[in-house]
């Protein structure tokens, strides 16, 4: 997987983004202050302008341009997060010109150890992480158990979308929806919506590709 995909993808994480805006503020008005959509949607939304405006000819430069983006353009918790997610991703496919699966697991490994460094949440305290990281441990299961890349790609979305689902049940315990207790229960958390969208774009990104000789 090469810059080009990497760029395919964030074009296509953008579209679903800027489609389901207004889905994801809904979610955070039940639990938040109704601007996640909004949130991201600007920032996609920079970052495809700054991909345009930019040379990013590995991988890693596509990456780590998109997480520098979303931390200057996007505030609220979700920017400096979802930043420091792709700038991790980023710093670990460095100038690497073909990424292999592996090498795409151990980005989303950074990514997910560089949310947890931000933000200091654990599984099952109803924020992003409870989407990423049974997405990132499934894909590198997938992996290990030799499955072909794609179906690696497939487990890897729908381990982040039944991620996100299962935050519905969890009373949140990081940002701002914390502050609701008990009151949280019963809400999808956007955060983790939003983290299922980006992989599932991710996951039709290389669903798309040209089968490998
Ligand atoms: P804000 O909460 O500042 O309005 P957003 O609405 O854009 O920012 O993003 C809210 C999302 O950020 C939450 O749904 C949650 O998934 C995520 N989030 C908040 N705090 C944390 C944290 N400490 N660790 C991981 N994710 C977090
Ligand atoms: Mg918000």
């Amino acid at each position: 997987m090469d810059s080009e995909f990497f760029r395919a993808w964030l074009a296509k994480a953008a579209a679903v983004i800027e489609e389901q805006r207004d889905h994801l503020t809904q979610l955070d008005a039940a639990i938040g202050d109704a601007d996640h959509g909004i949130n991201l949607n600007r920032g996609f939304t920079a970052i495809l302008d700054a991909l345009e405006q930019a040379s990013t000819p590995t991988a890693g430069s596509v990456l780590t341009l998109a997480g520098s983006t979303l931390i200057s353009k996007v505030g609220g918790a979700s920017g400096p997060l979802y930043g420091m997610a792709f700038r991790s991703a980023g710093k670990t496919l460095k100038d690497i010109a073909q990424a292999s699966p592996q090498d795409v697991s151990a980005a989303l490994d950074a990514a997910l150890a560089g949310v947890q460094k931000l933000g200091a949440a654990k599984e099952g305290e109803k924020t992003m992480v409870d989407a990423l990281a049974p997405a990132v441990g499934a894909f590198s299961e997938a992996l290990a158990n030799g499955r072909p890349e794609r179906d690696a790609f497939e487990v890897l979305a729908a381990a982040a979308a039944g991620g996100a689902q299962a935050t519905i049940s969890m009373q949140a315990l990081k940002g701002r929806a914390s502050y609701l207790g008990p009151r949280s229960v019963g809400h999808e958390d956007p955060g983790a919506a939003s983290t299922a969208l980006i992989l599932a774009a991710l996951r039709d990104t290389a669903l798309a590709q040209e089968p490998g000789p």
